[in-house]
C-alpha cells in the first residue's frame, strides 16, 4: 500500500497536501522573501492568542521540548525556584529539564486521572514564598487530561509568580487569550494542532519580562532572548532556520485561518473525539479519563482484557488497515492512545473505528472490554 497512513498520534500528524506542497521549494535563509515569511508567521501566531500588545513571539529550531527547555532557561534566573504541578509524563519531563538546567524544581504530584488543582497550588504558593515560577502543562498529552489554565493563571497572578505554560498539544485547538490569561511564556510547536510538520517550536514571551531575561540562559543555542534580539534587528533567525518547516507552517496557519481559526479547529477535533469515543464504546472499549476532563486532543483507552491482546500485534494490524495508533504512557495500567488531531475529520475517525473492529476480529478478541 503506497498511500500515506492516517496518523492518529499527537504529532507528527496527518497534514494536508497543500501544506506538504509548500515544502517543494528551496529558500535562502538570509533572503528577504524568507524573512517576510517568518515575519508574517510571527504576527499571525500572535493573533491566535490576541497577544500583539502584550507578548512577542520567538521561534526556535528543534522539537517542542527544545522550546520548553529554552523557555525555562531563558525566563527563570539561575537562583529561581520552579514549581511543577505533575499529573503526567510531560509534566515530569518539564520538571526534569528544569532540574537539568540547574534551576531548583519542586514537583507537586497529582493523580494522573484528574486535572491539577488550582486551590492546592494556591496553598502551596502560600506555604513556600521561595517559588518564583510555575510550569504548567495545559493538556497533559500522556493521558489527554486538560488542566485548568485560566484558574492556575489567576492564582499565579495573585501571588506575583511567573507562569510558563507548555501548551504544545492544546495551542490552536483550545482557547487561549493573552488578554484574559496572564502568562510570562507559552510554548507550542509546528507539528501539533496547527497541523504543520515537526521541526520548530515557538514561545510567546511577555514583553514586560523580556528585558530581565537577558543573560539568564546558560545555553547559546537555546537563548530565546538572544534569538529575539537578533531577529528584531535583522529579520533573520540567529542560526540556520528549518526553512521548509517554516514555510509549511505558514501555509498551515493560512489554512487554519481559512477554516475559521481556533473555534473551528476545536469544533472539528471535538467531533473527531466524539466519533472516536462513541465508536470505540460500541466495541466495548473504555476510556481512561472521565469525559468532563478529557481534552479533544488525544484519548487514552484501557487495553482489552482478552488474553490474545498484545499492543504490538494490535498496532501492526491497525497499521495494515491504514491507521497509526499510539502506545500508552501510564506505568501502572496497560493502555493505548488515539489522537484526534491533524488534517482529518469524522470520516477518518469512523474508518479508524472500523479498522479497530476488524483488527479485533483478526486477533480473535470478541470485544475491547478491559479488566474490571
Ligand atoms: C508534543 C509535546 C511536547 C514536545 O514533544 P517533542 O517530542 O519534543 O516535540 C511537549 N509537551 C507536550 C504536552 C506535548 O504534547
Amino acid at each position: 500500500m503506497d498511500r500515506d497512513r492516517i496518523l492518529l498520534t499527537p504529532g507528527p500528524l496527518t497534514t494536508t497536501l497543500r501544506t506538504k506542497l509548500a515544502m517543494l521549494k528551496d529558500w535562502g535563509s538570509w533572503d528577504a522573501d524568507f524573512n517576510a515569511v517568518t515575519a508574517g508567521l510571527r504576527e499571525r501566531l500572535l493573533d491566535i492568542v490576541h497577544g500583539r500588545d502584550t507578548h512577542v513571539l520567538v521561534p526556535l529550531q528543534g522539537s517542542g521540548t527544545f522550546s520548553v527547555e529554552a523557555a525555562v532557561a531563558t525566563l527563570v534566573p539561575g537562583n529561581g525556584h520552579v514549581l511543577v504541578p505533575d499529573n503526567g509524563a510531560y509534566c515530569k519531563r518539564a520538571a526534569k529539564l528544569t532540574q537539568m538546567m540547574g534551576r531548583k524544581a519542586t514537583v507537586m504530584p497529582f493523580a494522573e486521572d484528574a486535572p491539577v488543582s488550582a486551590a492546592a497550588l494556591d496553598d502551596k504558593l502560600n506555604a513556600d514564598a521561595s517559588i518564583t515560577h510555575v510550569v504548567l502543562v495545559h493538556c497533559e498529552t500522556g493521558t489527554g487530561v486538560e488542566n485548568p489554565l485560566a484558574e492556575i493563571a489567576q492564582v499565579c497572578a495573585r501571588h506575583g509568580k511567573g507562569l510558563i505554560v507548555d501548551a504544545m498539544s492544546s495551542f490552536g485547538a483550545l482557547p487561549i487569550d493573552a488578554r484574559a490569561i496572564r502568562f510570562d511564556a507559552l510554548i507550542a510547536a509546528s507539528g501539533k494542532c496547527l497541523e504543520g510538520v515537526p521541526g520548530m517550536g515557538f514561545v510567546f514571551v511577555r514583553k514586560a519580562v523580556l528585558d530581565a531575561c537577558a543573560g539568564n540562559s546558560q545555553s547559546l543555542a537555546m537563548d530565546l532572548h538572544d534569538q529575539h534580539v537578533y531577529m528584531e534587528k535583522t529579520g533573520q533567525w540567529r542560526f540556520t532556520p528549518p526553512t521548509h518547516v517554516v514555510v509549511a507552517l505558514a501555509e498551515a496557519v493560512a489554512q487554519f485561518v481559512e477554516e475559521g481559526g481556533q473555534p473551528a479547529r476545536l469544533a472539528r477535533y471535538s467531533d473527531n473525539c466524539r466519533t472516536l469515543v462513541d465508536g470505540m464504546r460500541t466495541l466495548g472499549f473504555k476510556c481512561f479519563l472521565k469525559p468532563e476532563i478529557q481534552a479533544p486532543i488525544i484519548v487514552t483507552f484501557h487495553a482489552p482484557a482478552h488474553a490474545a491482546y498484545e499492543f504490538k500485534r494490535f498496532y501492526a494490524a491497525a497499521k495494515q488497515r491504514g491507521f497509526i495508533l499510539y502506545p500508552g504512557k501510564l506505568t501502572q495500567l496497560e493502555t493505548f492512545r488515539v489522537g484526534c488531531i491533524g488534517a482529518i475529520g469524522r470520516n477518518e475517525m469512523t474508518q479508524a473505528v472500523a479498522a479497530v473492529a476488524d483488527t479485533l476480529r483478526e486477533m480473535g478478541i470478541p470485544n475491547g472490554a478491559p479488566a474490571l
